[in-house]
């Protein structure tokens, strides 16, 4: 069990082990998912969920903050599962002859390859900024573009916490940038940090690494005032 503030689950025990794209649980009188992670979290996330008395029929919503396939993997078969709504930012989500899909550089929308890794994240609706879903006593929706242009951030205002997606990454108790992607905004990607450092919460939750349960916003501004390198190379060196 991993709850990091009340209602609010790191689903553990999934594939990928801990520096797998994080899932999160939101326990309400429905289910919601930040996230999804790899294919394959189908049975991982339904225990989990039975672990906490409830069944994946209560699941409504999953929540993708953007469309890199280490977090969007595990959906289809969530969706196909429970009749659960994807929903994502108009930035990553592209039009198709299936529908809209979900697609990370136009590359994982419309494959028509059997391979897992491959398939089609159908998307149900969009995420647009400022959008609040009724989870929790109201989840904010924070479009924060730049790591991709979809990328988003939900505030979870009643309890402190904010799920900040890939803007930021957590490694060994350090908080870093996270920017340097193909397709990645360096510009927007400044802007959404800056952004995202001007809200208050205790809580962030990222999409890699442990959350940071403390005094988190503070820890965000820091984070932002310092110079040092944006992107994977202070991800591996630091
Ligand atoms: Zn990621
Ligand atoms: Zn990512």
């Amino acid at each position: 069990m991993a709850e990091v503030v009340p209602g609010v689950h790191r689903v553990d025990g999934l594939a990928g082990g801990p520096r797998a794209a994080n899932v999160y649980l939101l326990v309400d009188d429905v289910l919601a998912l930040v996230d999804a992670g790899l294919p394959g979290n189908l049975n991982g996330i339904a225990r989990y969920v039975a672990s906490l008395g409830r069944g994946l029929e209560d699941l409504r919503f999953i929540l993708l903050t953007h469309a890199h396939p280490d977090h969007t993997g595990g959906a289809p078969a969530l969706r196909e599962k429970t009749g659960a709504r994807v929903l994502a930012h108009r930035g990553d989500v592209q039009a198709g002859k299936n529908g809209p899909s979900v697609a990370y550089l136009r590359v994982f929308g419309s494959s028509p390859l059997p391979l897992p890794f491959l398939r089609r994240v159908p998307a149900d609706g969009l995420l647009e900024d400022g959008d609040e879903l009724p989870i929790l006593g109201g989840l904010r929706v924070h479009a924060t573009p730049g790591h991709t242009p979809g990328s988003v951030c939900f505030e979870l205002k009643e309890r402190g916490a904010l799920f900040c997606d890939d803007l930021i990454v957590e490694g060994r108790g350090r908080l870093g940038k996270n920017q340097a992607y193909p397709g990645s905004d360096l510009a927007a990607y400044r802007a959404s940090l800056e952004r995202i450092a001007s809200l208050d919460y205790e809580v962030l939750c990222p999409g890699h690494g442990a959350a940071v349960t403390q005094q988190a916003a503070q820890r965000v501004r820091g984070l932002v005032r310092q110079a040092g390198p944006y992107g994977l190379t202070w991800r591996l060196l630091g």
